[in-house]
């Protein structure tokens, strides 16, 4: 049988999605709590730089895969206006779940489709912008995935990859005690769940770096691939295009 990794674990290949489906069971309730502790909210600055540069305008049609608690939904949900389309994509029911509670507490009325980011059931050439925020990382075919979001962007559209990366160099031992101390106990004390973010830590340590991500965009058809490191690299954008 086929191995992956989960986090720093090796697991049957066709088993990863249920334990990452665990985790974010696990952490939803309080998972966007924990992204402004454990970021102290920078994340809502590296959203506002991918909405910034997405191009999406009023009338565009955008989807947001592993799109969780609607972050990027909803700012999108505000650029498109009446005439627009923003589809709330996750596999995970629970996240999905408030997700498209909170789009409705802000008055928004869109489509959430509980789906897998590697299978999309969406018709080819159909969104003139596509993004994956923290998503991809825990995704076990990756390639596949990245091919599905390029199939269903339309001519002229946009991937936008929002993911941890590899961060500056002399940074690493100060992000390692952060990430493998204060983040599981952190986890620990507000979630009651050191275990997953435990995981957090390992799986960014796994997930490509900026360039390999990037040849693997290009792989998957998509053009002019460029990305941006933010905070010294502790994440960046990856956008490409389809022409
Ligand atoms: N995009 C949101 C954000 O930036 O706050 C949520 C990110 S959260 C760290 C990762 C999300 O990826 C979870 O909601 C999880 O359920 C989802 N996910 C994991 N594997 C997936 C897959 N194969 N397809 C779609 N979503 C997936």
């Amino acid at each position: 049988m086929e191995k992956t990794h989960f986090g720093f674990k090796e697991v049957a290949e066709n088993d990863k999605a249920r334990h990452v489906a665990g985790v974010f069971s696990s952490v939803a309730g309080k998972y966007d709590l924990m992204n402004d502790l454990m970021s102290l909210g920078l994340h809502r600055l590296w959203k506002a730089f991918t909405i910034e540069v997405s191009g999406v305008r009023a009338g565009d049609r955008v989807l947001d895969v592993a799109g969780g608690t609607a972050d990027l939904s909803l700012a999108f949900a505000r650029r498109v206006g009446e005439r627009g389309e923003v589809w709330l994509t996750d596999i995970n029911n629970a996240m999905l779940t408030r997700g498209r509670d909170r789009l409705l507490d802000h008055g928004f009325r869109m489509p959430a489709a509980q789906c897998d980011g590697e299978k999309l059931p969406f018709p080819s050439g159909h969104f003139d912008c596509v993004t994956c925020a923290f998503g991809l990382r825990n995704m076990t075919h990756k390639e596949q995935a990245l091919a599905e979001m390029a199939r269903v962007l339309k001519p002229g559209g946009r991937l936008l990859v929002l993911e941890f990366s590899k961060v500056w160099e002399p940074l690493t031992p100060a992000y390692d005690f952060y990430s493998f101390k204060v983040l599981p106990w952190l986890g620990k004390r507000v979630a009651n769940d050191a275990e997953s973010y435990q995981y957090l830590a390992e799986s960014i340590r796994m997930h490509p770096d900026q360039e390999t991500l990037k040849a693997m965009m290009e792989r998957a058809g998509l053009e002019k691939v460029e990305y941006y490191n933010l905070t010294a690299g502790v994440v960046a954008l990856h956008r490409g295009h389809k022409f």
